[in-house]
């Protein structure tokens, strides 16, 4: 049992233009707004925030963003800024690993980022995770240490209550291969949390969430939300069709 309120939180990635969004998101919220045990976090492409803001305004149902630029404005076209974010989102996803994979997002810039989403009242659920070449090398522990201690550097033990931290393996993402809930606890419990305890205090690592994602979907998500440190998901695949991705929260909500 966890006093942890458990999270999930829907990343859309590059999916949906806005007439699909607002078909998913309608689709969505009979089930989910009478889910209160859950916080539900959607993640729409940032083309769709405007219009999932308004269709989600009577409901505890919040929205994130997939990634921002760490700098308040200026000239870097084509990039969003934290105060854009502000006036739809509650969170904002930070350091996935498509990023990361694809767009030179590294540690450094995960930490500039997360100062500045904080500083707008952004929650940032900042990704780690290890690739399939470093797990199967044994380094899961290490990479995940440093991802962890570098994206959160120099962050105070009170910004750290609005952090959420995602354990994501890379060989786990859209791939149908979850990590299995031992493992995957055994990250989150003996890894990330001690480094949390260590950065910010015992109670304050207790009381932060670490979502798992990876694969999550509505048959593995019971057993992945039970473990001691599992505080819910981030969910990709799954979180595209409306049955699936309730099923998922209905899963988190009964952990409770
Ligand atoms: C993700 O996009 O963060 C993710 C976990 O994807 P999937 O659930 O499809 O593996």
């Amino acid at each position: 049992m966890t006093a942890r309120k458990p999270m999930v939180a829907a990343n859309w990635k590059m999916n949906k233009t806005a007439f699909e969004a607002r078909e998913l998101t309608q689709a969505l919220l009979p089930e989910l707004k009478k889910i209160e045990a859950v916080d539900i976090v959607l993640c729409p492409p940032f083309t769709n925030l405007s219009l999932a803001c308004e269709q989600i305004a009577e409901t505890d149902l919040k929205l994130g963003a997939q990634n921002m630029h760490w700098q308040e404005k200026g000239a870097f076209t084509g990039e969003i800024s934290a105060s854009m974010l502000a006036d739809f989102c509650d969170y904002v996803i930070l350091g996935h690993s498509e990023r990361r994979q694809m767009f030179g997002e590294t540690n450094e810039t995960v930490n500039k980022k997360a100062h500045t989403a904080l500083a707008h009242d952004l929650k940032p659920i900042i990704c780690v995770g290890e690739s399939l070449e470093q797990n199967q090398a044994g380094e899961t522990a290490q990479v995940v240490e440093t991802q962890c201690r570098e994206s959160l550097q120099a962050i105070t033990p009170e910004q750290a209550q609005n952090i959420v931290i995602a354990y994501e393996p890379v060989w786990a993402i859209g791939t149908g291969l979850a990590a299995t809930p031992e493992g995957a606890n055994e990250v989150h419990r003996d890894v990330i949390r001690p480094v949390l305890r260590d950065l910010f205090g015992a109670e304050i690592a207790e009381g932060m969430r670490i979502l798992y994602g990876g694969s999550v979907n509505a048959e593995n998500a019971g057993e992945l939300f039970a473990m001691s440190d599992i505080d819910g998901g981030l969910i990709g695949g799954a979180s595209l069709k409306a049955d699936a991705f309730v099923a998922v929260v209905k899963a988190a909500a009964e952990t409770l």
